[in-house]
């Protein structure tokens, strides 16, 4: 496969993605401590601490594109092991290790794993009280179409929260980061996975998706009230609510 850097029309983009979850499933979790240098441990700390989750039973969250279930957990601790939490990804590889931590983690009882697309959530309207997302949106085709199943599978009163990769903000600080996703990243990915490929497409979907700003633009278009973000690490990282009021 050869999909570096030259464009990847909207239909063909899933299939790649799905490719490359599946290759790092079994290491994803060291594979972002090592891309981000641990900082994704902060930033979805601080997601949490935002959401403040309820420390209250019947309290749901959906945490889609929720991979090995970073969010979920983090969630579910946060609100004293009350909450329940249901992990979706379209990457059954990535669920699979996901409900073995879950396990180990004795969170088994306040999870469920469910393999669906975001852009078609197998939920009825007004089911949750929060919908988050962290690092997934980017690699959804259609991103209008994911939000407005997010606003659909709200409560009224329910809240979105999106974390992802952004625009740097801080000059200097914005050619390191240069630097660091376009030459370290795909190496660090080839040497833990063999191969450096997909994430140099990772590293371009982070390019194409639209700053901060921008995206807040789009979540505001799908219904959401009160739309707000904040920075991390200058921007690297953003983190955008919204609620459905
Ligand atoms: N949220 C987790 C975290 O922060 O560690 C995982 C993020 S990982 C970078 C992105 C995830 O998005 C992968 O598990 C991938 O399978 C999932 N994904 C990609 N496209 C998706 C889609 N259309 N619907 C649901 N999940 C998707």
């Amino acid at each position: 496969t050869s999909y570096g850097f030259r464009k990847v029309e909207e239909g063909e983009k899933q299939p790649l993605v799905n490719d490359v979850f599946h290759k790092v499933a079994n290491r994803y979790d060291l594979m972002n401590d090592l891309m981000s240098a641990g900082l994704h441990r902060l930033w979805k700390d601080a997601m949490v601490a935002w959401l403040n989750p309820p420390k209250r039973p019947g309290w749901k969250v959906l945490d889609v594109a929720g991979g090995t279930g970073d969010i979920a957990f983090r969630i579910v601790e946060a609100s004293q092991r009350q909450a329940h939490a249901t992990v979706l990804d379209i990457n059954g590889s990535m669920l699979a290790v996901g409900r073995e931590r879950a396990e180990k983690l004795g969170l088994a009882a306040n999870t469920d794993f469910v393999e669906a697309n975001a852009e078609a959530l197998p939920f009825a309207d007004d089911t949750f009280d929060a919908y988050t997302i962290a690092f997934g949106i980017r690699n959804v085709p259609r991103i209008e179409v994911a939000l407005a199943e997010a606003y659909r599978v709200l409560k009224r009163g329910g809240r979105l929260l999106c974390l992802e990769f952004s625009e740097v903000e801080m000059p200097l600080l914005d050619k390191v980061y240069e630097a660091w996703s376009f030459n370290a990243i795909p190496k660090i990915g080839k040497a833990v996975t063999g191969d450096g490929e997909p994430y140099s497409y990772l590293v371009e979907s982070i390019r194409k998706f639209p700053n901060q700003r921008n995206f807040a633009a789009m979540i505001s278009r799908a219904g959401f009230d009160r739309v707000t973000f904040r920075n991390y690490s200058g921007g690297i990282a953003a983190l955008h609510s919204g609620w459905k009021l």
